[in-house]
């Protein structure tokens, strides 16, 4: 039974018809990161429903805390919490995001379920100390 993302791969390859260069789809990618980054942006300076408070993260040696601890300790830097409009825009985004991924994985022939389950392998093997 094909997987989620194996449906979603699927359906790209049968509606992308214009972009199916791989330049259109890694520029189309760009394009879809910088306006997810930019509607992050307006969401705290032209909406108001978050702000962002950015300062230095604390790094005090791993000898001093837990990983449990540490990971507490660090901060997104965001308060408030997304208005619908704003969350609408970020998730329209990530969408196409998702979208020119798998166009790009379909280009070279590779499976986005596959690459979900070897990247979560390999950060699972290093666990907590991937410091991701
Ligand atoms: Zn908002």
């Amino acid at each position: 039974m094909p997987s989620e993302l194996d449906s979603f791969q699927t359906f790209i390859d049968d509606i992308l018809i214009r972009n199916k260069s791989v330049l259109d789809q890694t520029t189309k990618l760009q394009d879809a990161c910088t306006h997810l980054c930019r509607n992050i942006s307006k969401a705290a300076t032209t909406c108001g429903c978050i702000s962002i408070n950015a300062h230095k993260q604390p790094y005090p040696t791993i000898e001093e805390l837990s990983m449990d601890d540490l990971k507490a300790l660090m901060k997104t830097h965001i308060d408030g919490k997304l208005c619908p409009n704003c969350e609408e825009l970020l998730e329209k985004e990530m969408g196409r995001i998702l979208f020119y991924l798998g166009a790009i994985a379909n280009t070279f022939d590779l499976s986005l379920s596959d690459i979900l389950t070897h990247e979560k392998n390999r950060t699972e093997l290093l666990g907590k100390f991937s410091l991701r």
